[in-house]
């Protein structure tokens, strides 16, 4: 980013909700929605009131993800009620559009889109609200850290040497947004291969949280590339909703989130 963008000095919270995580990464396809539906799903199984906003504006994944296209009531035609799936409350761009209808937006434009999905959504009471942000370092992270009090930034990477180049480069944006990162979380980590039970290291291993350590940042945990993640993802119940072993990698990962 140009300039020295500061964060606003009247950066709003959302009345109701405690903390705002938003989840980032530099590179698009390294997880970024699936950790966010997961992290999500997760925290509610442990009780926790929990709300996700699908701010990836450009390829809003969530409705899939979470199972739902059901188009959000707003019975004022100003306040919208988001919808709930998996013991989540919800909002996704994605829900006001058809699935194949391509966002060609301006800046302005997704300001004022990400604007009425923070403040005009009823979110009600919330202990968090998971921002699920679009990849890299553009106007909706800018937007997003200067308007809203973001409670942290959690930054998500393969292990592979592209993607921590770019996950670096989101991470600086936050420095200099200060907006406080939380930690890092390393997607498809490890493969076990369903046959013969061998590990491989498709993205490389341990990538994550050798940056975590060079940045001085917890490393929250690691997520194993895994056919069921993706087919569950696909289908609209998130791994973390089920009773797979994975499920609680997330929830580990979810707990140590909030404590
Ligand atoms: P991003 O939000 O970073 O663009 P997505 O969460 O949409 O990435 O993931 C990209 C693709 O990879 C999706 O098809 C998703 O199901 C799949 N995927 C994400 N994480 C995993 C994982 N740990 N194991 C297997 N597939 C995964």
């Amino acid at each position: 980013i140009g300039g020295h963008p500061k964060p606003a000095a009247d950066s709003q919270s959302i009345p109701g909700v405690d903390r705002i995580l938003a989840i980032a990464s530099g590179k698009g396809g390294v997880g970024k929605s699936t950790v966010s539906s997961n992290l999500a799903v997760a925290l509610a199984k442990q009780g926790r009131r929990v709300g996700l906003l699908d701010a990836d504006i450009h390829g809003p994944s969530q409705p899939r993800m979470m199972g739902v296209s059901k188009r959000p009531a707003s019975p004022d035609g100003k306040t919208i009620i988001p919808l709930q799936a998996h013991g989540v409350t919800m909002m996704s761009l994605g829900l006001m559009l058809d699935e194949d209808q391509a966002v060609i937006w301006r800046g302005p434009m997704l300001m004022g889109a990400l604007q009425q999905m923070l403040g005009q959504v009823e979110w009600g009471e919330l202990d968090v609200l998971i921002i699920d942000l679009p990849p890299g370092t553009g106007d909706v992270q800018l937007t997003l850290a200067q308007k809203s009090k973001v409670t942290g930034a959690v930054i998500v990477s393969t292990p592979q040497d592209v993607a921590l180049l770019d996950a670096r480069k989101a991470m600086n944006m936050f420095n200099q947004l200060k907006t406080p990162i939380v930690g890092m979380i390393e997607n498809m980590s490890h493969y076990v291969c369903p046959d013969c039970g061998k590990e491989a290291h498709i993205f490389g291993h341990g990538g994550a949280r050798a940056e975590a350590e060079k940045q001085n940042l917890p490393f929250l945990g690691e997520i194993p590339l895994d056919l069921e993640i993706r087919l569950a993802g696909d289908g609209g119940t998130p791994i973390a909703a089920t009773d797979n072993p994975i499920a609680d990698a997330y929830a580990k990962i979810a707990k140590g989130l909030i404590d």
